[in-house]
C-alpha cells in the first residue's frame, strides 16, 4: 500500500497517510488536525514552504493581504473552490502583512496572486481576483 506525504496545515509536521486513509477523517499524528480540512486554512511562510516542498498532494496558495479590497471579494469564493476541490488539491491563503518575507521569497507584485505547486514545484500562477468556478477551473489546469 502506498502512502502520500501532507504536510499539517495546523502544526507544519509531515504526515505519512495511507492512499486508502486519505479521505475526511485524515487527521495529524501530531495535532490531530484535519489533513483534509475542506476549506482554505491560512498557513505562515514556514509551513507554506515545507508543503510547497514536499506534499504529494497539489497546492495552491493566495496570497492576499487585509487591506485589500479585491483579495477580501475573493475570499469567500476561494473557500468554495476549496470545498469543491477537497481530495484533489489543498487551498490555503497567506497573509502577505503578516509574513512579510512571504512577498520576496515567492516574487509577488501584486495580490490576490495565486500560486500552485504540484510535485515539488510551481506549476502556475495567476493574478487578480477570480470567483470559484474560474478558480477551480484553473487549479485543474495548472495540476
Ligand atoms: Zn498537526
Amino acid at each position: 500500500m502506498s502512502s502520500k506525504k501532507l504536510t499539517c496545515l495546523e502544526c507544519g509536521q509531515l504526515n505519512r497517510v495511507p492512499e486508502d486513509r486519505l479521505g475526511a477523517s485524515a487527521k495529524c499524528g501530531t495535532c490531530g488536525a484535519k489533513l483534509l480540512p475542506g476549506k482554505a486554512v491560512e498557513v505562515d511562510l514556514a509551513t507554506l514552504q515545507k508543503a510547497a516542498r514536499n506534499d504529494d498532494l497539489p497546492l495552491v496558495v493566495d496570497f492576499w493581504a487585509p487591506w485589500c479590497g479585491p483579495c477580501r471579494m475573493m475570499a469567500p469564493e476561494f473557500s468554495k473552490a476549496a470545498t469543491e476541490l477537497n481530495g484533489q488539491a489543498r487551498l490555503v491563503k497567506l497573509n502577505t502583512e503578516q509574513h512579510q518575507a512571504a512577498g520576496q521569497t515567492y516574487g509577488i507584485r501584486g495580490i490576490p496572486t495565486m500560486a500552485a505547486f504540484a510535485g515539488g514545484r510551481e506549476r502556475a500562477r495567476q493574478s487578480g481576483a477570480m470567483p470559484a468556478a474560474s478558480i477551480v477551473n484553473w487549479v485543474r489546469g495548472a495540476i
